[in-house]
């Protein structure tokens, strides 16, 4: 084990463009962002989620290697399909289902951890919870080291309102177009749920937006941003998953 490769690095290995003896390692921990191909109202766009996943998951594995703790850091490219059914209305969503996805998690992470200690699933879209939990149960209870940590802002709106695009103002403010930013509706999630669930997003809101985008900042964005980065970074650096193999 006297490679090059295999001396402490500051930066994250890409897997896109590693080649194979820089990840015969069996320290790494692999970085995978799970996002969504789903209608973001009529401002932002379908990868938004998978845009914010990438982004948070790149900036904490970045930080980790930077830090040189906890052994070396990959990422992988996304995963940019997930369970969006309660958007299957709006045009360009293309959802998979929470079966699949669920399934393709299982799959994904059995093959990974062949060469990787830890897979850590950084999750931009609330649909997928349900199939990310119960993949990253089964795989624990293999014996697997995977978690998962989710992309979210505590008080935030839901979807393609303030959060998502104070985000994307910040991580990519070329493909926001702020002009057709329309408020949603801003009623309470909880309250939201029951017509969801029988008639999709579309009950709710005719523009697929449930929030308010119109008060939306880079500033904003960039704060948020800052504060998932560093919480991801030091959930994954602690390592301690729940019941649900979530990283808290
Ligand atoms: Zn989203």
């Amino acid at each position: 084990m006297n490679s090059a490769y295999h001396r402490r690095v500051a930066v994250p290995t890409v897997l896109s463009t590693a080649i194979s003896p820089e990840l015969a390692d069996e320290a790494i921990t692999l970085f995978t962002p799970l996002g969504s191909t789903e209608q973001h109202g009529p401002h932002l766009p379908l990868d938004t989620d998978t845009r914010i996943a990438s982004a948070v998951a790149t900036a904490a594995a970045r930080e980790l290697a930077a830090a040189a703790v906890g052994g070396r850091t990959a990422l992988a490219p996304a995963i940019a399909y997930g369970a969006s059914g309660e958007h299957q209305s709006f045009a360009g969503t293309i959802s998979i289902g929470t079966e699949a996805l669920r399934h393709l998690l299982v799959e994904y992470a059995r093959s990974a951890a062949q060469w990787c200690r830890r897979i850590v699933f950084v999750n931009g879209h609330g649909g997928n919870i349900e199939a990310t939990v119960s993949a990253v149960r089964l795989l624990r209870a293999e014996g697997r080291d995977i978690a998962w940590w989710p992309c979210a802002v505590e008080g935030g709106d839901a979807h393609a309102g303030h959060v998502e695009t104070s985000l994307l103002l910040h991580i990519s403010p070329d493909v926001v177009r702020r002009e057709e930013a329309l408020a949603g509706n801003s009623a309470p999630l909880r309250e939201l749920m029951a017509p969801m669930r029988a008639g999709g997003v579309a009950a709710v809101s005719a523009i697929g937006v449930l929030g308010d985008p119109t008060t939306a900042s880079s500033q904003d964005g960039a704060r948020m941003f800052a504060t998932m980065t560093r919480r991801c970074a030091d959930a994954v650096h602690r390592w301690t998953p729940d019941a649900d193999g979530r990283l808290v």
